[in-house]
């Protein structure tokens, strides 16, 4: 599939797409999961919280009806037959505990039974008084149609025997508020009487869930209540309070998306590098009046410019090449091309009989093909360019550079005896690179066989000193190449 920079734009949409709906799910599932988990524990927390505050405020409760039960003013009250006496010091246990709630002292006279003190005593009272006798120490009641809890201690003179009792009765005020407003309870709640009929004495929430399952039971110590308490049942859909969750696998997203995007970028950016690069490459080759038969553009949106960019460059190069085979240059290696050459070697053979000895040199690389077929036709080219640099680069201005075709240079030395040549031959073989870099990291060993001849004004063709130099550089080549044959005329 070719790429393209729209369809690379919606495949990093696609892998985004799938992210989030992913971590949509995973978050989904966190979220029920905590939520199961919250409505666990959340009834049995605010239970336990709200049974230690009752607790704390029944025990508060006890406490000060002791410690008026312990007191020398219900001690004094209880001894004394005057009523004026006993009203005071009741009038005065009320001033120090004013929020306690209705104080009656009781004297014990097994003889007289029960004497109360100031007023009469109901039935539920003479009850707790007498489980208060039967305890021997604090008791508590409560009168469930008024809602009123009852708390009785005794009251002993110094020998230890109890001359009667507190009776403390507080309705439940405090306690009813805290029930209610309680935050923390969501599901039905009842404030129930433990002993006897289990009275339920308040209840808050849905009462349909006490059909539902079994409640939590919940203490209060110091009291006759306990806590009974149904849960909810796990709701379906989102918690609210999950920022925390919410905001890691944001940041979690956030990066992923980051990344997936990082990689689309860099797709593209390579893909785009690449097409740059090729098409740098066919510049470069119109530069050098050449073009290759394809050049690979990957992404869609460049085909159309390519296809007219190329065309332009086939026209562009044509019309190069025909200009500079014309003005005598071999397009490739840059030296004379073989029609220079034929005219160079008319020139010379032309002045074959002023006296001037003229010489001739074939060059022919070694092993050419091999290159070709080993590291392709460009690695080949550069060897050419190459060597066709080298060669003008060793050789005065004077002598005739010509590329004959394929991997074959002719170089003509003008007024140059054979002798002479030959020792031009030999430097050019100490002199020319024996090693050169075709491409990056390619590093190839370069040798050359020679054929040299001479031109002769016995000669019946400007040809013959061609013929004989290329027989010599056949002779070159069969004797093992890397060496130059010289064939004289005769
Ligand atoms: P030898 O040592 O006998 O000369 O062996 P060789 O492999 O060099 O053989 P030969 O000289 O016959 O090979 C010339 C090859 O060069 C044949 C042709 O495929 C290739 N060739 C011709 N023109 C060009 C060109 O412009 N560029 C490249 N890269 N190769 C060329
Ligand atoms: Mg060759």
């Amino acid at each position: 599939m070719q790429p393209s920079l729209a369809r690379i734009a919606a495949m990093a949409f696609l892998a985004v797409l799938t992210l989030v709906s992913l971590a949509g799910l995973v978050l989904y599932h966190a979220t029920l999961e905590s939520e199961q988990q919250i409505s666990r524990r959340a009834p049995a927390y605010a239970g336990n919280l709200l049974a230690s505050q009752i607790s704390a405020i029944a025990r508060d409760w006890s406490r000060a009806t002791q410690a008026i039960a312990q007191s020398p003013l219900a001690l004094r009250a209880l001894q004394s037959n005057d009523a004026a006496e006993q009203r005071n010091q009741l009038a005065l246990i009320g001033s120090l505990y004013p929020n306690l709630g209705d104080i009656h002292l009781i004297s014990s006279d097994q003889a007289r039974g029960l004497t109360p003190i100031p007023s009469m005593l109901d039935a539920q009272q003479k009850a707790m008084i007498e489980k208060a006798r039967a305890a021997q120490h604090g008791a508590t009641a409560l009168h469930a149609e008024s809602l009123a809890l009852a708390l009785s201690e005794p009251v002993r003179n110094t020998d230890g025997t109890i001359i009667g009792f507190v009776l403390v009765e507080r309705d439940l005020t405090e306690v009813r508020a805290l029930f209610n407003q309680s935050p923390l309870i969501d599901g039905y709640a009842e404030l129930q009487q433990v002993n006897g009929t289990s009275d339920t004495l308040l209840k808050r929430g849905n009462e349909q869930l006490k059909t539902q399952g079994v409640p939590e039971l919940i203490p209060l110590t110091g009291t006759p209540w306990r806590l009974a308490i149904w849960s909810q049942p796990p709701a379906s859909g989102l918690a609210r309070d999950l920022r925390q969750s919410y905001l890691i696998i944001g940041a979690a997203l956030a990066l992923l998306i980051a990344v997936v995007l990082g990689m689309a970028y860099a797709m593209s950016n390579r893909t785009l590098q690449a097409d740059l690069t090729m098409l740098t490459k066919l510049f470069s080759d119109i530069t050098h009046g050449r073009i290759r038969k394809h050049y690979d553009i990957e992404l869609k949106e460049f085909q159309n410019s390519y296809h007219i960019m190329y065309q332009l460059a086939k026209m562009a190069v044509g019309k190069h090449l025909r200009v500079v085979s014309s003005a005598g240059t071999d397009h490739l290696s840059q030296v004379n091309n073989r029609r220079s050459f034929e005219a160079k070697q008319h020139e010379v053979f032309g002045r074959v009989n002023e006296g001037w000895a003229h010489s001739l040199l074939i060059l022919d690389i070694d092993n050419f093909k091999r290159v070709n077929d080993t590291f392709g036709h460009d690695a080949g080219d550069q060897l050419i360019v190459q060597f066709g640099r080298a060669l003008k680069d060793n050789l005065r201005a004077s002598d005739f550079v010509a590329r004959l075709g394929g991997d074959e240079f002719c170089v003509i030395f003008p007024n140059t005896s054979l002798k002479k040549a030959t020792e031009l031959a030999e430097r050019l073989r100490e002199n020319l690179p024996q090693r050169m870099e075709l491409m990056p990291n390619v590093i190839h060993a370069v040798s050359w066989s020679g054929g040299l001849s001479e031109y002769s004004r016995h000669d019946q063709s400007e040809n013959a000193a061609l013929s004989r130099a290329d027989q010599a550089l056949l002779d070159a080549k069969r004797a093992g190449r890397s060496r130059t044959e010289i064939k004289a005329a005769a």
